[in-house]
C-alpha cells in the first residue's frame, strides 16, 4: 500500500528513495549493492501500516521491528534472514499478523527534520487544500489535539493551481531554505497534479523529510481514492 502510493508519486516526479523488492535472502546482497549506501532500509512489504513499530511473532519481544536501518550490506543480509518468512504484527494487522514474503530494500536517508503534508478536498468549498505542519513523523491527530497552531491549511484556487504565493506560504510555514526550498517549489505542484489527475480524496505524506544533505524526500505516503470520483471530477470541472 505504502509503496504503491510512493510509486505513484515517483511517476509524477516526486523525490522518493530508490529501492528493490526481494523475495529471498539470496537476492539481498545484490539488491543492497545496487543502491548508493552507506545507509539502507529493510522493510517488510506487507499491506499494512505501522511496520516500523511492528513486531515479529517468531522473534523475541526485544527483536527489531518491520522497518530496519542497516549500516552495512552484511546487516541487510542478516535482517533479510530474520524477516523473510516470518510474521509481522502491527497495529493494523490484528493479532494474526501478516507473513512477510517480500522485502523492500531502500536507500536510507539521514533525516534532519520530519514534516507533515497532506492534500484533501475541503467539503464546503470543493477546493483542494494542503494541510502542512513542521511536526511530521507522528500521528497528525495528536498534533491537532496538542498543538493545533502547528497545523496550517493552504487552499489552492482551481483556476490557478499552486501559485508562487502558495509556495511561499508553504516554505515559510515548514521553515525550508536552500535546496529544500527549491525542492518544495517543484514538489508541491507535483503533489497537487498527482492528486487532481488521479482523483484522490486524500494524499498524506508523513513524514516528508529534510535530509542532512538539505534535500526533501517523500519518506512515507498514503493515498485514498474517492468512491465517487466521476462525480467529483464533474464538480471540479464545473469550478474550473
Ligand atoms: P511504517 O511504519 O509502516 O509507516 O513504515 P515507514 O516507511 O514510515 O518507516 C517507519 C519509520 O522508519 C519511519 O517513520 C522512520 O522513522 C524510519 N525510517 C524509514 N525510512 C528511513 C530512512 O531512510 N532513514 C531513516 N533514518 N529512518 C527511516
Ligand atoms: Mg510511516
Amino acid at each position: 500500500m505504502n509503496t504503491s502510493a510512493k510509486e505513484l508519486l515517483k511517476s509524477y516526479g516526486a523525490p522518493v528513495a530508490a529501492g528493490v523488492a526481494i523475495f529471498s535472502v539470496d537476492e539481498a546482497e545484490a539488491a543492497a549493492k545496487s543502491l548508493p549506501g552507506p545507509l539502507y532500509v529493510v522493510k517488510s512489504q506487507i499491506h499494512a501500516g505501522g511496520r516500523g513499530k511492528g513486531k515479529f511473532k517468531e522473534l523475541g519481544p526485544d527483536a527489531k521491528g518491520g522497518v530496519r536501518l542497516a549500516k552495512t550490506i552484511d546487516d541487510v543480509v542478516a535482517f533479510s534472514k530474520e524477516m523473510l518468512g516470518n510474521t509481522t504484527v502491527t497495529k493494523q494487522t490484528g493479532e494474526a499478523g501478516k507473513q512477510v514474503n517480500r522485502l523492500y530494500i531502500e536507500d536510507g536517508a539521514d533525516i534532519a527534520r520530519e514534516l507533515y503534508t497532506s492534500l484533501l478536498v475541503d467539503r464546503t468549498t470543493g477546493r483542494v487544500s494542503f494541510v502542512i505542519s513542521t511536526e511530521g513523523g507522528m500521528d497528525i491527530e495528536a498534533v491537532a489535539h496538542d498543538t493545533p497552531e502547528k497545523i496550517v491549511a493552504v487552499d489552492i484556487d482551481p483556476m490557478t493551481g499552486v501559485t508562487e504565493a502558495n509556495i511561499a506560504e508553504i516554505v515559510s510555514t515548514l521553515k525550508l531554505d536552500g535546496d529544500a526550498k527549491a525542492d518544495a517549489a517543484k514538489l508541491f505542484p507535483i503533489l497537487y497534479k498527482a492528486f487532481t489527475d488521479t482523483d484522490m480524496s486524500l494524499l498524506e505524506v508523513n513524514p516528508l523529510i529534510v535530509m542532512t544533505d538539505g534535500h526533501l524526500r517523500v519518506l512515507d505516503a498514503k493515498v485514498s481514492f474517492d468512491n465517487n470520483a466521476a462525480f467529483r471530477h464533474e464538480e471540479l470541472k464545473a469550478l474550473r
